[in-house]
C-alpha cells in the first residue's frame, strides 16, 4: 500500500493532459500529479566507489 510510483508508463494523452500508468500498483494518473513526486533516473547518480 506504500507504492511511490516510481515505475510508469506513458499511457494516453487527452485534452493536452498526459496520463500515466504505474508498472508496479497499475494505478492510473494525470501525469500533473506526478510533479509532485519527481522521478530521479539519470541525475544525481551516485558514483561507485572502489572498495579496495
Ligand atoms: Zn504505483
Amino acid at each position: 500500500m506504500s507504492c511511490e510510483h516510481k515505475r510508469t508508463e506513458f499511457l494516453m494523452r487527452r485534452d493536452g493532459v498526459d496520463y500515466l500508468r504505474c508498472l508496479e500498483c497499475d494505478q492510473v494518473f494525470e501525469a500533473e500529479d506526478l510533479e509532485q513526486v519527481p522521478i530521479y533516473e539519470d541525475e544525481e547518480e551516485p558514483r561507485r566507489k572502489r572498495a579496495s
